[in-house]
């Protein structure tokens, strides 16, 4: 079985995939040692987010969920919506790691309560 360590979920917005970039080297997650999905909405698209988490996890047994949503996503996903994409991550057996991305180039990592 080839596996990696983590999942990194993003929306497929233009505007964040630099940004999400520079996180995983910030994250010291490796070019290479992850699957990585973008779709509309990101983390808080529950549909997608179930079915490519599942889908690491059964190919590649990976155990890390980085995932994230965005400033003035056309999808409409916010910050909030990111609890329960960790619920979800967790129930699938990951560990989630959650941040927001700015369009200005930064992010912030939300912590849960
Ligand atoms: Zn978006």
């Amino acid at each position: 079985m080839h596996t990696c360590s983590h999942a990194v979920i993003g929306c497929m917005d233009f505007r964040i995939q630099n940004t999400m970039t520079k996180l995983l080297e910030h994250l010291n997650v490796q070019e290479g040692t992850f699957d990585r999905v973008t779709f509309a909405g990101g983390a808080a698209n529950m549909e997608q987010l179930k079915i490519h988490l599942g889908l690491s996890k059964k190919l590649h047994d990976s155990c890390m969920a980085v995932l994230s949503v965005h400033e003035d996503c056309g999808a409409g996903a916010v910050k909030e919506d990111l609890f329960k994409a960790a619920d979800t991550a967790r129930s699938l057996g990951f560990e989630p790691k959650l941040f927001f991305i700015k369009l200005d180039g930064t992010w912030e990592e939300v912590k849960e309560a």
